[in-house]
């Protein structure tokens, strides 16, 4: 009867995510009229709202009248009226009922909040249905009916003044998912409600080693997807064990109202755990069709400061397709992977009216937007949004690359934060660039990379770029200097502002950080608040516990390099 049904809700889910992309595929067509369309019902519907009225909204005829009554903002411009909402005032920003507070990562600065409200929820929830329906286009094998890993966690983080739940934006999906029940997941709901990582992983890992038929496994990040076979790697025979006896070994820290059900849904798996034993002792490689053949894909962004996740996922998976799904953020959902390969997004026209501003133009005082129709490929730009969660042409601050257009929708690359660029003389090194130079130089070295992250020296003379690395416990330099050298050679090429400022920069210090630094800055960042399955590691650190976390971890090996530089006499 269980089974009659469950086939039954998945043919109708399955259905609807169809139905869903055809119709994103129709608003695709007329990307430029269903925008400017979003923007006119955004007006209307808020313009009772105090923002509203003291733009004028109800004024206003054209997007190019809402350009000239409102300014562009960055969170500063909200941040005031966006308390008052958390204190619980109402109609600030948006006319809709506000429920939660969609809490940003903090990656390039502090927290943020951004109101929640049933409006959004429907939005991401129908968007999706559109990216399920791209993946299953794309992947046919992922239509069918089986059991999935979902690596979410749905534990609040905290209440605003005013009573509000936050939480990161995966964590607000992830809740209301789990009140229509509409997952096939393998864990039970309270697995999701796992206070730290490692130990939810744990779980999931124990009831996904128990399903041989397992279809899917997702995360918000390949970080995540990454994690989850690290630890399948690391702890092994405790989970064989616990698989073969339906047992939780007793180190698995659960709060009570969490432990007793998760317990309760344990059974023995004797001959399941003597195969994955089996498997385990083949080693690491290849693992994931091997204990599960009928995996079609796993999902989690891959693009941006993920790159360096996903390339190393890719030995665990033997062959099977890694999906990046989705651009979005806590301000909007911005774009669902139109069925490619690469982390590229098609921009969702009916989700938020977009403006972007050119990106020679980011610092200028009054920059030039175009509009959704008015983008041309190879060109970058950063994004602004207007939505319905009460943001009015909000900088959110990533710039993307245009790289081509599905039907009329410009299909986007995440090229990085702008927050997150090292800058001290104007060069703007981004994130893509110093990933680059870095995978460069070390390869040059036949070393692996674990993680990375920098900082600007402002104290040293001339001002110098600190990097911080963390290599693969097999990987040891020859020499840490020839290292550094490499890496400023590799950033000249990926970089050429940084090459031409290099009279105005002093040559860049390399910091090895020591084995397992880079869990243990995400393991900080979660237990200051940040969701721990939408931690982002930094790429530039300007934040004192982070950078601090980083110096005490130093390797020996970079004390020589060190000591060089102290001994060099300030230019
Ligand atoms: P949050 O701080 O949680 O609101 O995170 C949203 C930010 O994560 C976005 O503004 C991007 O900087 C980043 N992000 C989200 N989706 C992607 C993606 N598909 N690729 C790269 N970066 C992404």
């Amino acid at each position: 009867m269980r089974s009659i049904l469950s086939t039954l809700i998945h043919s109708a889910s399955v259905g609807a995510s169809r139905l869903a992309r055809l119709r994103f595929e129709a608003q695709a067509r007329r990307a430029g009229a269903v925008n400017e369309r979003l923007l006119q019902r955004i007006l209307e519907r808020h313009q009772h709202t105090e923002f509203g009225r003291r733009h004028r909204f109800s004024a206003i005829r054209s997007a190019s009248d809402f350009q000239r009554a409102v300014p562009l903002g960055t969170y500063d411009a909200f941040r005031a009226d966006i308390e008052r909402v958390a204190r619980g005032e109402r109609n600030v920003l948006t006319a809709d009922p506000v429920t939660a507070f969609a809490l940003t990562s903090g990656t390039t600065g502090t927290q943020k909040l951004v109101p929640f409200t049933a409006f959004t929820e429907r939005r991401l929830l129908q968007d999706l249905l559109v990216s399920r329906g791209a993946l299953f286009a794309a992947i046919p094998a992922a239509r069918e009916a089986r059991p999935a890993v979902a690596l979410m966690s749905a534990l609040l983080t905290g209440r605003t003044e005013g009573g509000f739940p936050t939480a990161s934006v995966t964590t607000l999906m992830m809740r209301s998912l789990l009140q229509r029940r509409s997952g096939p997941w393998t864990s039970p709901p309270e697995a999701f409600l796992v206070p730290t990582q490692a130990d939810a992983f744990y779980v999931h890992l124990l009831f996904a080693l128990a399903e041989p038929a397992l279809g899917s496994i997702s995360a918000p990040f390949a970080s995540g997807l990454l994690d989850f076979f690290q630890i399948l790697g690391a702890r092994g025979p405790a989970l064989v064990e616990d698989l073969g006896r339906g047992s939780l070994r007793g180190d698995i820290a659960l709060p009570p109202e969490v432990e007793q059900p998760i317990r309760a849904r344990l059974r023995p798996h004797p001959e399941r755990a003597r195969a994955v034993g089996r498997e385990l002792e083949r080693g690491m490689d290849g693992i994931a069709p091997r204990l599960w053949p009928g995996l079609s894909h796993v999902s989690g962004i891959t693009g941006g400061s993920f790159r360096v996740y996903a390339e190393k996922l890719a030995r665990y998976l033997g062959g099977v397709p890694i999906h990046s799904p989705l651009y979005v953020s806590s301000e909007a959902m911005i774009g669902v992977n139109p069925g490619e390969a690469e982390p590229v997004y098609a921009l969702l026209p009916s989700s938020a009216f977009y403006e972007f501003i050119p990106a020679d133009e980011l610092d200028a005082e009054r920059p030039s937007v175009r509009r959704i129709d008015e983008l041309s490929e190879g060109e970058r730009y950063e994004l602004v949004v207007t939505t319905h969660g009460g943001l009015y042409r909000y900088r959110v601050g990533d710039v993307i690359e245009v790289a081509r257009h599905h039907r009329r929708a410009p299909v986007v690359a995440f090229i990085y934060r702008r927050g997150s660029l090292l800058n001290i003389a104007g060069e703007k090194t981004s994130e893509h660039a110093l990933h680059h130079a870095l995978d460069q130089a070390l390869s040059k070295e036949a070393l692996g990379l674990v993680d990375f992250s920098t900082m600007e020296d402002a104290e040293s003379a001339p001002k110098r770029y600190v990097i911080f690395v963390e290599l693969t416990e097999d990987s040891r330099p020859a020499s840490v200097e020839r290292l550094a050298a490499r890496l400023e050679e590799a950033l000249c090429e990926a970089n050429p502002y940084y090459a031409t400022l290099r009279g105005r920069l002093g040559p860049l210090s390399l910091r090895l950080v020591q084995p397992g630094t880079f869990r243990e800055l995400r393991a900080l960042m979660s237990r200051r608040g940040a969701s721990p399955s939408q931690v982002k590691v930094p790429r530039v650190v300007t934040e004192g516990a982070l950078a601090e976390l980083l110096m005490e971890r130093r390797d020996v090996a970079s004390a020589g390099m060190e000591r060089a530089e102290a001994a060099r006499p300030a230019r």
